[in-house]
């Protein structure tokens, strides 16, 4: 007997017929024709692995071919290109962390589309020194010796560990207390696993006194290591040997310390913005450690990297380890970096703030930088019947892990819809071609002002407008 039951996989329209309606229809976004196609055949598969486990039906064509769209569309925002961020976090990891200096952006422009000298030298027109200058910058931004630059803090660290914990003398010691995780897969004990070195953990969570320190020591200890609490804070019952007390007790066992600072200072933060003091890479050496590491992309204010300073011959120890080679840094971060590192030096002799997007974000006055952009874009927006926008005090933060505790007063604008939901508003924004990212507090949706760049106002009233 003949089956004549509907196969339902025969109601699955073919990749070619729907990339021909898709294309007649147009409108589609500015993607290169390989990308639809592997994503209309992605879905066309997934459709047909659902209906052979017995899941959904299959619609109408055209419903088809709408789905499709949107999912190209999704796909064409997953692009990286730029937002506005409205969500008052000055270091948005989520967001690309620190933004880049215009002159920075310049250089690494020219760089990039030229040939240039990354690792020639000029005067012997023979192979030259990755870097070379950039270190000489590094190092008295430091205030170090020598100093140095990887990827990134987490490939500082590796390195640092690489060449003082391993082989026989492998262990480090660390307090309990330090043992932290800094987001996005960073954990101390992780670091350490991949690295060779052993973990070897002392005193409490909420206290390490320097007997802990010592009694660890053995002829197996590599290093001491301390990690700064940039993403946390523990109160009460609390304590630790001062960094002093630790650089002594290495001195006296020939053991080098090594301080993961992470958060990049470079100024005094306290002077930027009514916020404590978070400890710079200079202050930290001055207090004796032998090598620091800090990010690049937080507080620095530059790109992506992880700056080692400190004793030059354990710098150049760390040159030389295979790992570097893996987690140099390229021409493009490398110039980025000497332009950012260019621009602290450049403050330093007229004792001016350093010319660089995010230490201007911190520093902005409320009542003399955000308040009269805020009236501006209140009387742009206009009243309506849709919406209600006006201005409210808020609390901006540094992010990107660093500071938790610092609270900047900010100013926000406010937007009440009056005929949508809150989250529908904010999902609308996102979804621009200039995406608007804010955050929801209660029947309100919020932009800081604080991280939107005054030359994104204008656009940002524009939005607005269009998307009531
Ligand atoms: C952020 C941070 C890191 C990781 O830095 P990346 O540059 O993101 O790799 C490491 N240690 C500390 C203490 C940090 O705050």
């Amino acid at each position: 007997m003949p089956d004549f039951r509907p196969n339902p996989l025969s109601r699955i329209p073919a990749v070619d017929k729907i990339l021909v309606a898709l294309a007649k229809e147009g409108g589609l976004p500015p993607l290169p024709q390989p990308l639809v196609t592997d994503l209309v055949r992605r879905e066309i598969a997934e459709m047909r692995g659902r209906v052979m486990a017995g899941g959904d039906g299959v619609g109408e064509f055209e419903e088809t071919v709408a789905y499709l769209r949107g999912r190209i569309e999704v796909l064409y925002r997953s692009r990286i290109h730029p937002v506005i961020n409205g969500t008052g976090v000055c270091i948005h990891t989520n967001l690309g962390r620190s933004p880049l200096a215009p002159a920075v952006v310049e250089a690494v422009s020219r760089v990039g589309r030229f040939y240039n000298n990354l690792e020639f030298d000029l005067e012997s027109g023979e192979r030259g020194k990755r870097g070379g200058f950039l270190e000489r910058c590094l190092a008295l931004l430091c205030e170090a010796p020598a100093a140095t630059i990887s990827n990134n803090c987490a490939a500082a660290l590796i390195l640092i560990l690489k060449h003082l914990a391993n082989g026989e003398r492998n262990e480090v010691i660390i307090s309990r207390g330090e043992l932290v995780e800094i987001g996005g897969g960073f954990r101390v004990p992780e670091i350490m696993a991949v690295s060779g070195a052993k973990l070897v953990e002392v005193g409490a969570t909420n206290k390490t006194s320097l007997e802990d320190y010592r009694r660890a020591i053995n002829p197996r200890t590599g290093m001491i290591l301390k990690v700064h609490r940039s993403n946390f804070y523990i109160e009460g019952f609390i304590g630790e040997p001062a960094t002093e007390e630790l650089v002594a007790l290495g001195e006296e066992h020939g053991l080098p310390v090594v301080e993961d600072l992470g958060s990049g200072a470079m100024v005094a933060t306290d002077r930027l913005a009514p916020i404590p003091h978070e400890p710079t890479a200079a202050e930290v050496l001055k207090r004796g450690v032998d090598l620091v590491c800090v990010s690049g992309d937080k507080l620095c204010g530059g790109p992506q990297a992880g700056i080692i300073a400190g004793r030059a011959d354990l710098v150049a120890g760390i040159k030389k380890e295979p790992f570097f080679r893996a987690l140099r840094c390229d021409k493009l971060i490398l110039t980025a970096m000497q332009e950012t590192a260019l621009a602290y030096l450049e403050a330093d002799v007229g004792g001016a703030r350093p010319d660089l997007p995010l230490l201007a974000m911190l520093a902005a006055s409320v009542e003399d930088d955000l308040r009269p952009r805020g009236e501006a874009l209140v009387a742009r927006l206009g009243s309506s019947d849709t919406f209600d926008a006006g201005l409210v005090a808020t609390i901006a933060r540094c992010g990107g892990g660093t500071m938790p505790k610092a609270e900047i007063p900010s100013l926000a604008l406010e937007i009440r819809p009056a005929k949508m939901k809150v989250p529908r508003l904010a999902g609308r924004l996102r979804r621009l071609p200039l995406p608007v990212i804010g955050y929801v507090d209660g029947d309100a949706f919020r932009l800081d002002l604080r991280t939107i760049f005054p030359e994104q106002d204008e656009a940002l009233a524009a939005a607005l407008l269009a998307v009531w």
